[in-house]
């Protein structure tokens, strides 16, 4: 039998008293937004659920889709069949031989909105059980947590059957926290502080450092592939190039070998937090881990973060390298961010970073440097490129369709 709608349970949403209209209507969006090429779904956001209505898209494509958005607890495929006892029975006769392959416990839960319908629910719960045991009479019942449960809930509109519940990525709509610009390399933790952040209602705007001739388009295509890799959560992501050579030739040829690092870090910052101004963001996301590297150390984090008072959200900081890998292989980034194309740090990386770098002699250095005119070149020279659902779903979902 295929299904007719799905019915989708919200996550935390329900604890958010008067922002739950907003957060309700950014999840239809997003929701809407990942369903963009089944233009025949309709999608009726209620108070409690939402209901999305097939009218003949094929729910296997979409219930894979609908696993990555974040605010959904959960969610249920349904048949829709007509308010009819007879049809009921024989309705529910079908999909249990479709799904009962003979060692399977089972209970009926009928409910009915409908309280004009013949039976209620559990008189249904009744003549449904006998229609199962007339085709089945050995079939066990359990009323605790029986493998399969098969849900009939009889609506205004109609009778609808469900027996899965499938598991939702929870967190919060995207969107319904504003927006922070990622800085994303082409490595294993940022696209995971990424997908962090997004599960926490942040909408996310890729910011990468690029320094041709010294790195090369592989690396810059990897992190757009990476960036791509995130949009089935989103819809669609913004990736911003910065043109970044400028910057690195002058720190080399100016700046002692030690402190290459840290101002390299803090003009990273810097642009990124002047993108984000001019791009109406609120924070910025890193994929730092506290301890990986020299750059990682709390003296280094505290050298680099003084060039700005925005926030700085680190959502792996306090990850084990080993945790973050397993989400990056959850997300499927990880084989990605392993491949060996240098970026701009790994090309400029000081044989000695100071891990311990005194701001004093920051400043100092700092001082050779033409730092707003770097800014104001970069920014002028800044490639912006959305990188959209279509593609990353289809590439995403391939093996699965
Ligand atoms: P990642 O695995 O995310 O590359 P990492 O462990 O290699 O992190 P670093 O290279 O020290 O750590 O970078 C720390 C953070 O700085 C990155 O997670 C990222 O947020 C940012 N960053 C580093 N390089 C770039 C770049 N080329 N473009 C944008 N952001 C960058
Ligand atoms: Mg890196």
């Amino acid at each position: 039998m295929n299904y007719t709608e799905i019915m989708v349970r919200y996550g935390e949403l329900s604890t958010k008293g008067k922002n739950r209209r907003s957060f309700i209507m950014q999840l239809a969006e997003n929701v809407k937004r990942t369903l963009a090429d089944f233009p025949d779904v309709k999608i009726h956001a209620e108070r409690d659920r939402m209901h999305l209505l097939l009218n003949g898209a094929d729910g296997k494509h979409i219930i894979p889709r609908l696993q990555k958005v974040f605010g959904i607890q959960n969610f249920s495929p349904s048949i829709r069949v007509e308010k009819d006892i007879e049809v009921l029975k024989t309705s529910v006769q079908t999909l249990m031989k479709e799904i009962y392959t003979g060692t399977e416990t089972f209970k009926i839960t009928a409910k009915r909105s409908d309280h004009s319908f013949v039976q209620d629910s559990n008189e249904l719960n009744l003549t449904l059980g006998n229609a199962v045991f007339d085709i089945f009479p050995d079939i066990r019942v359990q009323m605790k947590k029986p493998d399969i449960n098969l849900r009939v809930e009889i609506r205004m509109d109609g009778a609808y059957l469900s027996y899965e519940t499938i598991q939702g990525a929870g967190g919060l709509p995207v969107g319904t926290s504003g927006k922070g610009m990622l800085m994303l390399s082409g490595g294993i933790d940022s696209p995971v502080a990424g997908y962090y952040a997004m599960k926490r209602g942040v909408e996310i705007e890729a910011v990468h450092f690029a320094s041709p001739p010294y790195t090369s388009e592989q690396a810059l295509q990897k992190a757009k592939d990476l960036t791509e890799k995130l949009v089935p959560y989103v819809g669609s992501i913004q990736f911003i190039e910065v043109p970044f050579t400028e910057v690195q030739e002058e720190i080399k040829n100016r700046v002692p070998q030690g402190y290459w690092m840290t101002l390299t870090r803090r003009m990273m910052l810097r642009l990124t937090d002047a993108i984000r101004e001019q791009r109406h963001g609120l924070v910025i996301l890193n994929g730092e881990s506290l301890g990986q590297v020299a750059s990682q150390t709390l003296q280094s984090m505290v050298a680099i973060n003084e060039v700005t008072t925005t926030p700085i959200i680190r959502p792996v900081a306090t990850m084990d390298k080993l945790e973050i890998i397993e989400v990056a292989q959850e997300i499927d980034t990880f084989e990605l961010a392993i491949q060996p194309f240098e970026d701009c740090c790994t090309i400029f990386a000081p044989p000695q970073p100071k891990t311990r770098p005194k701001l004093e002699k920051v400043h100092l250095y700092e001082e050779r440097l033409d730092i707003d005119g770097m800014i104001s070149r970069a920014m002028a020279g800044l490639k912006i490129e959305q990188i959209t659902a279509k593609q990353a779903i289809d590439e995403a979902f391939a093996d699965l369709l």
